[in-house]
């Protein structure tokens, strides 16, 4: 995870539609504050609040979010999956219920007054969102958690899971290799809840790694004190037979490097963590 930089111009559907679907929750719950605590029963339960996925999920909405964070999951840094997943409208805040713990069963209601709120908003692999992070938001003291649209916005050090704007995740967690590890409280409790430490996702991590030493090894080669057999031998590696490919080649591989530690990259933070010289 790294720290995302929200732009302050908020999509419209959100202020047009987004503003006045939370007016009506926040006038419904007021309106019975009690029954809004209960577990729902039914889906046909009357006093259960909806929220509109055509809102929150809006193509426009998703898109700039997209945009904002380079197209990568706000979580795991996993980048461009739009090929195999559609990815997810997050809710950092869960909307309908929460959990302090992953076994917990629901309390309710969740943040429903920030189910349209851009700041709560995030991009998401489903991966992150749905099997890991779910109802997800534990705090450090649960007597000051808000539980209604009336009570403050709990203080960052107060809650559990590192904010991936509103504060630095990489204060929170650092990477040996591609394995994450805790530098805090807060780092160790969103390492498990994002499962950030997944199998299948270490094993992505690594075959990144190998390609950005592979490439800092290309750009870093000097043709210009080679000899003519250890050229022969790196044509022979690399299947080439010109001078000029292998030019080529190693300005890529200059190019890649020059980005591979960049905001803009997959897996930026654990890139960093392990290649600490390389220009951000
Ligand atoms: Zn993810």
């Amino acid at each position: 995870m790294i720290r995302i930089h929200k732009s302050a111009n908020v999509p419209q559907v959100l202020v047009n539609k987004g503003i006045p679907a939370t007016d009506a929750h926040k006038a419904l719950y007021d309106a019975n504050p009690a029954v809004y605590k209960q577990k729902y029963h039914k889906v046909n339960n009357p006093f259960k609040l909806t929220f509109d996925s055509k809102i929150y999920g809006n193509a426009n909405v998703k898109n700039q979010l997209k945009d904002e964070q380079f197209n990568k999951c706000c979580f795991c840094e996993n980048k461009d999956f739009d090929d195999i997943a559609f990815g997810d409208v997050e809710h950092f805040r869960p909307k309908g219920a929460y959990q302090q713990k992953a076994n917990d069963t629901l309390s309710y209601p969740g943040y429903y007054w920030l189910a349209y709120e851009w700041t709560n908003l995030f991009f998401s692999c489903q991966i992150c969102n749905q099997r890991h992070k779910k109802n997800r938001f534990p705090l450090v003291d649960q007597t000051l958690r808000s539980v209604d649209h009336h009570a403050p916005q709990e203080q960052t050090s107060n809650t559990l899971l590192a904010h991936p704007s509103f504060e630095n995740p990489e204060n929170e967690i650092g990477f040996r290799e591609e394995i994450p590890f805790h530098k805090t409280d807060k780092g160790k409790k969103s390492i498990q809840a994002f499962g950030l430490n997944r199998t299948k996702l270490n094993e992505k991590r690594r075959k990144h790694l190998v390609e950005v030493r592979k490439n800092i090894v290309l750009s870093r080669m000097d043709l210009s004190t080679a000899t003519q057999d250890q050229k022969d031998q790196i044509f022979a590696l690399l299947g080439i037979h010109d001078e000029t490919f292998l030019v080529e080649i190693i300005n890529t591989a200059k190019l890649y490097v020059d980005q591979a530690a960049k905001k803009e990259a997959a897996f930026t933070s654990m890139v960093r963590n392990n290649f600490p010289a390389l220009p951000q």
